[in-house]
């Protein structure tokens, strides 16, 4: 049982896609043994249940009217975590080519964001979680006691996930994250935005240690 002041309190991350908000949201679970929420799993958990199923995904009409349909189910362990869709582990298929090309447009319809909203807050409900996403400090969870928007040059971007991914073609990275940028931002429910209150992180020119450090230690103050 985890009974330091940390224990209950909701952490917050959203920002751009490859700017460190997952292994920083790993770390800062890990180091406070706090439980781990990554909400882009589950839209990716969404699109790849939509694509199987043969869902033309630019036809709002069409993603929306199935959108209740899969059971999605994370585990929250920072360590281990976990994405299941109708009891099948999907946790390497939802990073695949396909689905990361499917997954903004997906997101932008509102049925898919209700569905999902629903799951995140009985998940986050109680606390002592880190929850990463595009509108968690907005959205999801805008009484979070820390709210953090992670940022990074797209340049800086591109080069980690490619090496993530094992990718050498850098400039189609960065047309790729540029691409879901727009789309996230631009989408009229729930759009990525610094929610009021978030403080901003620019992680270009930091390690990731750096960011964990400084993450755990806002976490810490706002505990107590
Ligand atoms: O975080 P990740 O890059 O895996 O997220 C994949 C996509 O899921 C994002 O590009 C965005 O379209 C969508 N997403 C979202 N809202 C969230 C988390 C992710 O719309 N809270």
């Amino acid at each position: 049982m985890n009974s330091t002041p940390e224990a209950q309190v909701v952490v917050a991350v959203d920002g751009t896609s490859g700017s460190g908000k997952s292994s920083t949201c790993r770390g800062v679970a890990d180091r406070l043994g706090l439980r781990y929420l990554d909400t882009g799993a589950q839209f990716r958990a969404m699109t790849w249940w939509m694509l199987r199923e043969g869902v033309d995904i630019h036809d709002a009409d069409a993603v929306a009217a199935v959108a209740e349909k899969p059971t999605i189910v994370s585990g929250t362990d920072p360590l281990d975590p976990t994405i299941e869709v109708d009891g099948v582990d999907v946790a390497t298929e939802i990073r695949t080519e396909a689905v990361t090309g499917s997954v903004s447009p997906v997101s932008t319809v509102p049925q898919v964001r209700a569905r999902l909203l629903e799951l995140q807050r009985r998940i986050i409900d109680g606390g002592g979680i880190v929850v990463e996403g595009r509108d968690i400090g907005s959205v999801v969870w805008p009484q979070a006691e820390v709210k953090l928007y992670l940022t990074a040059d797209p340049a800086a971007r591109a080069l980690r996930r490619a090496a993530e991914e094992g990718g050498t073609d850098v400039a189609a990275t960065e047309r790729v994250l540029a691409e879901r940028d727009r789309i996230d931002s631009g989408r009229a429910t729930a759009p990525l935005t610094m929610a009021d209150g978030a403080v901003h992180v620019d992680t270009t020119f930091h390690s990731l240690h750096e960011v964990i450090d400084q993450v755990v230690q806002l976490v810490e103050r706002a505990a107590r």
